[in-house]
């Protein structure tokens, strides 16, 4: 039997893109018809809170996509800026602010924080009923126990593509590549919960090539440019690219490449995620739909369809 899944890709054919900026619109679409329908059960928009410390650029550019999405799906966006300087105390005293408003149904808190702030103090300070990061330790025990509660959205968003691309993802083998809190564990979690048979590498996995060829799915957040090649594929296999990093370019510019050799990739995967347009537009569509959760589940309302179909566990 040939090892390339006849489901997954007819052999010969270089590898189907999955579009994440397209999925993204459809998420979004559907968040947008659950806020209308969820603002005349509650007689408000639901609303998110961002919060943005410092001037870092990265952040701003994300904040500024986070808002005008946010805005754009019919959701109100509160936008709270404070200087690098502000202290531990002032942040954490406006998170509480932000937990105790009931017009807030989610509250973001923009990483990394400036150096001197305990990024971790201030993420654990958010209410887990708006925390729509996913990353408070209550929404992370929930993840673990497979009960209801707010998923992080970026692993939320490379389970949605996998499923856009296999549908039924029962009993693949999925390798996710990266551990952080913020990304790889919850990944593989994510996986599980959608019954994959899952194995989380990191930095000390022994011989990760040999490793990552036995995945149907290959989900890579290392933050290591270029590190998957195409001899870390199995042929057919679905490869979900989290990568976002900035490299030197041809002409002296910087460029994004994810850490999947991608030209290279084309060749030997069924299915691909692009960098840029794969899971990253899809973090955002998913903090649409958390925020969509927080304010159904805080007025004790189910969330509406098609939102609902949108939440990957
Ligand atoms: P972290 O740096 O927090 O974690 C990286 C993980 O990769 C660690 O677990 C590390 O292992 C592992 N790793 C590093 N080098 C290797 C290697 N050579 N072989 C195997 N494993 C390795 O990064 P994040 O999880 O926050 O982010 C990962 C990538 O995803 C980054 O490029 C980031 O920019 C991107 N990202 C993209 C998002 C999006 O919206 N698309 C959102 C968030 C992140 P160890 O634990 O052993 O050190």
């Amino acid at each position: 039997m040939s090892d390339i899944d006849p489901i997954l890709r007819p052999s010969g054919r270089r590898a189907v893109l999955i579009d994440g900026k397209a999925a993204a619109a459809q998420v979004d679409a559907a968040a947008r018809e659950g806020a209308l329908a969820l603002a005349r059960r509650l007689g408000r928009k639901p609303c998110l809170a961002v919060v943005l410390v410092g001037e870092d650029p990265a952040s701003q550019v994300y904040v500024r996509n986070k808002i005008r999405r946010t805005e754009a799906a019919g959701m109100t966006s509160l936008e709270h800026r404070l200087p690098a300087s502000e202290s531990q105390d002032e942040v954490l005293a406006l998170v509480a602010r932000l937990n105790a408003d009931a017009a807030v149904d989610g509250i973001l808190v923009q990483l990394p924080l400036p150096d001197g702030l305990d990024a971790t103090r201030v993420v654990q300070a958010i209410d887990p009923a708006k925390d729509v990061d996913g990353l408070t330790a209550a929404s992370a025990g929930a993840l673990v126990l497979g009960a209801p509660g707010l998923r992080p959205c970026t692993p939320s968003g490379c389970v949605y593509l996998a499923r856009q691309a296999l549908g039924e993802l029962s009993g693949r083998h999925a390798v996710v590549i990266g551990r952080s809190i913020l990304v790889g564990k919850p990944a593989a979690l994510l996986f599980l919960q959608a019954d994959c048979t899952v194995t989380l590498a990191h930095s000390r996995t022994r011989d990760l090539p040999a490793l990552a060829r036995q995945a149907d799915i290959l989900v890579a957040a290392a933050g290591r440019p270029g590190m998957v090649g195409a001899d870390w594929i199995k042929p057919g296999a679905t490869v979900i690219d989290v990568g976002i990093n900035r490299v030197d370019g041809p002409d002296g510019a910087t460029r994004l490449a994810g850490d999947v050799d991608y030209a290279a990739a084309l060749d030997t995967a069924g299915y691909i995620t692009p960098v840029p347009g794969g899971v990253g537009p899809m973090t955002i569509a998913m903090l649409l739909v958390n925020t969509l959760a927080a304010a159904a589940r805080r007025a004790g309302l189910d969330l509406p369809e098609p939102a609902a179909r949108m939440l990957t566990s």
